[in-house]
């Protein structure tokens, strides 16, 4: 009896065990397009709107290319744990990136009336910040031109390095910030702050500004090795990395409708920080590049707000309304046009001395393929480029 007994008991115990990994691992009863309750943005045409002064909230999404939930793995991308981070002091730039540790990553979820339900806040996190590349990936051809395939095609999948461990060079910890890391085709997002009302990683916002640096990329560089264009030294290095950070923020601004990139992002009572992150509001920015310095700590940042501003007031005098979509792409897609053409011209003549901006910011607007918008545009620039341009 014993001996017949065991394997049945073998036998129930694998079904039961079965069950249980069923339930929060393969899910074979769900198959793709698959739905889940993800923190996310509310935007303007929403219901609701953003009108709240917290514009996040949880609710039912429907991803359209996530493949497998229980790694978070998709046609376009795929998540990772593990790495390390080390930024410069002012946690802006990420300095270093180690692949120490990294494995598929583990999402823990139920399944609840067709939706997929994280059941740890770790899992919630990283689900809303699989919904937000989703997001862009479904909108991106619409909005630029550019299939995700045509990226596909030429890098492979990107990988997102979800929450990792950040200090600063001096061995500091930092949290809160995400990056696109060109040299991996990669994003890190690192820990949350805890003055962040939600985590970087499930803001729109943010990660539309982070996949706008891949695009920017692949406009201007082709994702070649793009040493030539970091072999400028420091100011015309700050110049393109100007030009960058400003592209991204459009990026993020034609998705989402907002100029305040980093706005509502962290609690109120950090003043500090919300002073100096409210200049990154392009719309009301009131400087230009001969003045650049007693508005604004002049970095890389600066140049970007001013390149965006002259943009914003094309919309403007054009009588293009930001809070419309259709306008927001119809502007981005003429940038975008011109900013692939002039990525071809940069890598043809390779290395160039001096005058990188003004040089830059000409082959812009020559290759601007509406002349409408190309005269206001210029007259824009020219405005807050007087430095430069004028
Ligand atoms: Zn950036």
């Amino acid at each position: 009896m014993k001996h017949l007994n065991q394997p049945k008991i073998l036998f129930f115990y694998m079904i039961i065990s079965f069950m249980i990994c069923s339930c929060g691992g393969s899910h074979p009863s769900l198959t793709p397009p698959f739905q889940a309750e993800v923190i996310s943005i509310n935007l303007l045409n929403e219901p609701g709107g953003r009108t709240a002064s917290i514009p996040f909230s949880l609710k039912k999404v429907t991803f359209k290319y996530l493949e497998k939930p229980e790694t978070l793995s998709s046609r376009y991308f795929i998540f990772q744990s593990g790495g390390k981070a080390e930024s410069d002091s002012n946690n802006t730039n990420l300095t270093r990136f180690y692949q120490l540790g990294v494995s598929d990553f583990y999402n823990h979820f139920k399944e609840k009336d067709n939706t997929l339900i994280p059941q740890d806040t770790f899992s919630l996190y990283a689900t809303s910040c699989a919904y937000q590349f989703d997001l862009i990936l479904q909108k991106i051809e619409e909005i630029s031109g550019i299939h995700p395939d045509e990226i596909l095609n030429k890098k492979g999948k990107f990988k997102i390095f979800f929450n990792v461990l950040s200090h600063t060079n001096n061995k500091k910890e930092k949290t809160g910030n995400a990056f696109y890391v060109s040299s991996f085709f990669s994003f890190v997002t690192t820990l949350p702050a805890k003055t962040e009302i939600v985590p970087l990683s499930a803001n729109l916002r943010v990660i539309a500004h982070e996949y706008g640096h891949l695009i920017f990329d692949y406009l201007t560089t082709d994702f070649q090795d793009n040493s030539h264009i970091k072999e400028f030294k420091n100011d015309e290095n700050n110049y393109i990395r100007g030009i960058n950070e400003g592209f991204a923020d459009l990026t993020s601004f034609t998705i989402t409708g907002s100029t305040d990139i980093m706005g509502e992002t962290f609690l109120v009572n950090d003043h500090d920080l919300n002073a100096s992150l409210k200049i990154r509001n392009f719309s009301q920015s009131h400087f230009n590049d001969t003045n650049i310095k007693d508005h604004c700590n002049a970095s890389y940042y600066c140049l970007g707000i001013l390149f965006n501003h002259a943009y914003y007031q094309t919309l403007l005098s054009l009588g293009m309304d930001p809070n419309k979509e259709s306008d927001r792409i119809k502007g981005y897609k003429l940038i975008v046009e011109a900013m692939k053409k002039t990525g071809k011209l940069i890598r043809s003549r390779g290395l160039m001395q001096g005058h990188f901006l003004r040089h830059f910011l000409r082959d812009l607007l020559d290759n601007i393929s509406d002349s409408h918008f190309k005269s206001h545009l210029e007259n824009h620039m020219k405005a807050n480029f007087k430095n430069t341009l004028g």
